[in-house]
């Protein structure tokens, strides 16, 4: 059996897996390995090999799951604000290290959404997409099986949306650093965990807070934007929503619903909206695993797909 290299590669952990198959990581946590990331890649790229150089036979190829921006033609990571890793050509790299030609690369949020969409949530589903909500947003698209891609990866937490009533009242202008003009303001600057903790002064997500009930509407609002413009974009089967902020607030997923629906007006009838809300708007299934096990998949699609 040939044996496939895993990488999610994080702004704060790196995992790394080998394995037989994909799901291995999730079904016994074998031949799996964590560590923090640091601002010195080539150190972290040792520790990388160092594991991988424990593998009972030669690695038939490797997935790599990457924070972005990515560079795909160079195989290099893109002008990232960490230090160390912007331009760092990581498919070479780990070609030269762990003497493996087979090496793929793509992003967290792209590898996430195709873990789930053979193993997870999006199980049977060929149009999906899974978002990620949590210190940024990003989304992941598999349309007719196959990630979408253009020339580069989609960057979907930047779009722009309707401002919610409260914040046009207190004229918060959201976090993010490139879109927060008067005149346009993105998703993730008003909806990611970052948004939210500057929107309440909360340090961390307080329970206590009296905004409590209201942020949510706000954040639901926001996210159901999201859904909107996904389905009209993209005609998935399935959207799944994951990342730190869904995962502490999971009640989120019906509010979302529910201000999507009304969002749609009644427009765009086709199959997809007319069905219940747990066939359609779902929390992923392979938790922390998914980074790693995309990877593991990229792996064997690597060296498994005819194009
Ligand atoms: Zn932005």
């Amino acid at each position: 059996m040939p044996l496939w290299g895993g990488i999610e590669l994080g702004g704060t952990n790196i995992v790394c897996a080998y394995s037989e198959h994909p799901m291995a990581p999730l079904i016994d946590g074998k031949n799996r390995y964590e560590f923090r990331t640091t601002e010195d890649p080539n150190q972290c790229m040792a520790e990388i090999s160092q594991f991988f150089r424990k593998a009972p036979q030669k690695l038939k190829s490797i997935g790599i799951a990457s924070f972005g921006p990515l560079n795909y033609d160079a195989g290099e990571i893109g002008t990232t604000p960490k230090k160390g890793w912007k331009n760092f050509p990581i498919v070479s790299m780990f070609k030269q290290l762990i003497s493996c030609a087979q090496v793929a690369l793509e992003t967290d949020v792209n590898a996430a959404a195709l873990a789930e969409s053979v193993y997870g949530a999006g199980r049977g589903t060929e149009h999906l997409v899974y978002a990620t909500i949590g210190t940024g947003i990003a989304a992941g698209i598999i349309s007719n099986g196959q990630l979408l891609r253009g020339s580069v990866h989609p960057e979907l937490g930047h779009i722009g949306v309707q401002l919610h009533a409260t914040d046009l009242k207190s004229g918060f202008k959201g976090c993010c650093k490139y879109h927060a003009g008067n005149n346009f303001i993105c998703l993730e600057g008003l909806a990611s965990g970052e948004a939210i903790k500057r929107r309440w002064n909360w340090t961390l997500f307080d329970e206590d807070s009296p905004h409590w009930k209201e942020a949510w509407e706000i954040e639901a609002y926001y996210l159901a934007q999201l859904v909107l413009m996904l389905t009209y974009a993209f005609c998935p089967n399935r959207i799944i929503l994951g990342g730190g902020v869904i995962q502490n607030q999971p009640h989120l997923i019906d509010a979302v619903y529910t201000v999507y629906k009304d969002l749609l007006g009644g427009y765009f009838n086709y199959p997809y909206v007319t069905k219940r809300r747990e066939d359609i708007l779902v929390l992923p299934q392979l938790g922390d695993n998914s980074g790693v096990i995309g990877a593991l998949q990229l792996a064997y699609l690597k060296v498994n797909t005819i194009s």
